[in-house]
């Protein structure tokens, strides 16, 4: 029988989660995923601070990708999760966006990493809906955002 609550699988979560953290530009004060974000309810559920020093901190910091009318893309903060490249797969004609590179350096991109805008992508956003975390998320919550803080 798989435990997934046992000792062991619990340690590995706690791994997995440590190295996720260790590459993730965490920010929630200024992030628009603040307080419904899945890797904040992962982190509180295991016990695990988001700040976490388990693991040597290596950012990608790769250019945020503002190119699409509806919504910001940024790399740095996606978990790989595969979401939007599987919801993006069902659309008729789609398949914007997939994976890219190997290890450290995967990424979610376009055939070619043309910038969102520049692709054949037609701004449905239902990658923006199913993304956990704030790696896609829409321009008008960001101008809602703005506007509140004036
Ligand atoms: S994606 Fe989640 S964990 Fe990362 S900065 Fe945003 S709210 Fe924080
Ligand atoms: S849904 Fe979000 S976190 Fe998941 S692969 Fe796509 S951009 Fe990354």
């Amino acid at each position: 029988m798989v435990s997934t609550r046992g000792e062991n699988a619990l340690r590995l979560a706690h791994t997995a989660l440590g190295l996720l953290l260790a590459s993730h530009p965490v920010d929630c004060a200024h992030c628009l995923k603040n307080g419904s974000c899945e890797l904040q309810k992962i982190a509180k559920h295991l016990g695990v601070k988001l700040k976490t020093k388990r693991f040597r901190k290596i950012l990608p910091e790769l250019p945020m990708d503002s190119s699409s009318p509806l919504f910001t893309y940024d790399p740095n903060k996606c978990v790989l999760c595969g979401r939007c490249v599987w919801v993006c797969q069902q659309k008729p004609g789609k398949g914007v966006i997939g994976f890219a590179h190997r290890g450290f350096h995967r990424i979610v991109t376009t055939f070619g990493d043309e910038p969102v805008g520049r692709s054949r992508c037609q701004d449905c956003s239902e990658c923006v809906v199913v993304c956990p975390v704030g790696a896609l998320v829409f321009k008008a919550r960001q101008a809602d955002l703005t506007s509140i803080k004036r």
